[in-house]
């Protein structure tokens, strides 16, 4: 065999998973059919996001608080253009980063589309035509996923787009319309919205990012009112028209009324699906779920022994970078012989909006569903110094604490840096912390992470110090 494993696709899951699987000693190769190493992540997904989040909150700061602070600013103006080449040059860097890291590795990057001719065969194929084979003892299917749509939606990729072509807008649009409320459109609707567009998201369900704890949407909806989205809840959209100038969306409410939103952009991100196009799955006796997933055992495995699959392609946890990186290590040392864990429940989540919205374990509503006892404590930043200070006033941490025992179950949080803080909620319930362990350790003062603190306080015996 040329190598001990070969893994197809590198995006976090894919090229975390080669790092780890070389540290362990093992030969590895990693096929990519895009120039660019990262995947999604890297290239069109988190980092791009996040770079053009914060250039659009510098501006939205700029224009609304910086008066407050003191600071006169006049005659303030975005260049789109300027904005969306940074982005460009972040994402560049980091690609290559991954790249010099392969390189360090010593991990062979094949450049082609991969496709298996069998178990123990991959076939690259260059966008030049040319075909070569590698074979390897272990195989790892770390394709990610690609955008999805609605059936009689035309993605024309101008005015009716997809995250992807959101990333690279040359110009503001004056009425954005994002069909979907999870977080991709949120974000993404959030960035134009700042830099001073209309945005209204229609959203099938009965609030905007379903899977998170009830509290936390609901405060969100508030703050993403305030930034002026209209946000039209349990309308089933039916149609999406370009119209030349103008895109019109047409939607039905729950009792089959129809509305009709016109705007220059219409933002496609309904989800995504798993990509295993041309992977060649028929030649080696693996079938795709209904939603197009790979299915996996507890160790990731397929059902063919020697081939793994990892990130967004697979039926397990969610579709973020950080969980298919967890997998990357985890069949990296699986095949190595150790025994690495993954704890599903406490893969945290995020959405990048301002404030920002973070969470992990149970929500409110999971543990009202399994039938658990618990209690609840929460805590407003609007009565932090940090955050008056800051003027990051919305938003809350809500702790779950089972009634009995007190270890925490859960905690979930909107406000400023959540997404950073959530991991002292990660660490306190990777150890099993009470609530009362969390409220009984010192955090500094003034912080952000004072909330958690009092909003354990409160769960614990409903005496927060400051509220
Ligand atoms: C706008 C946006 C923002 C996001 N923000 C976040 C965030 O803030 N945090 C977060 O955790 N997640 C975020 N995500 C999700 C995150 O990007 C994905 O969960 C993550 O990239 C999945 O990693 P992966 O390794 O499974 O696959 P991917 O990153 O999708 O990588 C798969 C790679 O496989 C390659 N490939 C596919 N088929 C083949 C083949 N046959 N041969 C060779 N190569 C192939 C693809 O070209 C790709 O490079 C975001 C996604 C989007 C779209």
């Amino acid at each position: 065999m040329d190598f001990d494993v070969v893994i197809i696709g590198s995006g976090p899951g894919g090229y975390v998973c080669a790092i780890r699987c070389a540290q362990v000693g093992l030969k590895t190769a990693i096929v990519e059919k895009y120039n660019a190493l990262g995947g999604t992540c890297l290239n069109v997904g988190c980092i791009p996001s996040k770079a053009l989040l914060d250039s659009s909150e510098h501006f939205h700061n700029a224009k609304e608080n910086f008066k407050e602070h003191g600071i006169d600013l006049r005659n303030l103006s975005i260049d789109l253009p300027k904005m969306i080449q940074r982005k460009r040059d972040v994402v560049s860097k980091t690609v290559d980063g991954v790249a010099f890291l392969m390189k360090k590795n010593k991990i062979q990057v094949f450049t082609g589309k991969g496709s298996f001719k069998d178990k123990n065969t991959v076939v690259v194929e260059g966008s030049d035509g040319k075909k070569q084979e590698v074979t390897t003892k272990n195989v790892i299917i770390a394709t990610g996923s690609k955008p999805a749509s609605l059936p009689f939606i035309k993605l024309d990729k101008e005015r009716v787009i997809t995250s992807t072509e959101a990333l690279e807008l040359q110009e503001v649009p004056k009425h954005l319309i994002v069909i979907g409320g999870g977080y991709i459109g949120l974000e993404l609707g959030s960035v134009y919205a700042r830099l001073g567009a209309k945005v209204t998201v229609v959203e099938y369900m009965e609030r905007i990012a379903p899977l998170i704890d009830e509290t936390l949407s609901k405060e969100l909806t508030k703050v993403l009112k305030k930034l002026d989205f209209d946000i039209k809840l349990k309308h089933k959209v039916t149609s999406v028209e370009n119209k030349g100038k103008e895109v019109i969306v047409k939607a039905e409410d729950s009792n089959g009324k129809e509305i009709e939103v016109k705007g220059d952009i219409c933002l496609v991100s309904v989800g995504r699906r798993p990509y295993t196009e041309g992977l060649g799955l028929e030649n080696i006796g693996i079938e795709v779920n209904k939603q197009g997933k790979i299915e996996v055992d507890d160790h990731l495995r397929t059902k063919v022994d020697n081939i793994y699959a990892i990130g967004d392609v697979i039926d397990k946890g969610p579709m973020l970078a950080h969980k298919a990186e967890e997998e990357g290590v985890y069949v990296a040392e699986t095949i190595a012989g150790q025994k690495p864990h993954i704890n599903y429940l406490l893969i945290p989540s995020v959405i990048y909006t301002w404030p920002e919205v973070a969470s992990v374990g149970y929500t409110e509503e999971q543990l009202k569903e399994k039938g658990k006892k618990y209690k609840v404590g929460s805590f407003p930043f609007r009565a932090l110094g940090r955050a008056r200070a800051s003027m990051d006033l919305d938003g809350l941490v809500k702790v779950l604490a089972d009634e009995a025992t007190d270890e925490v179950l859960g905690i979930h949080m909107i406000g400023p840096r959540a997404a950073d803080m959530i991991a002292e909620a990660v660490v306190a319930m990777e150890y099993r912390a009470s609530a009362e362990d969390i409220a009984r350790m010192s955090h500094a003062h003034p912080t952000f992470t004072e909330a958690i603190k009092e909003a354990s306080l409160a769960a614990t015996e409903g005496r927060a110090l400051h509220a």
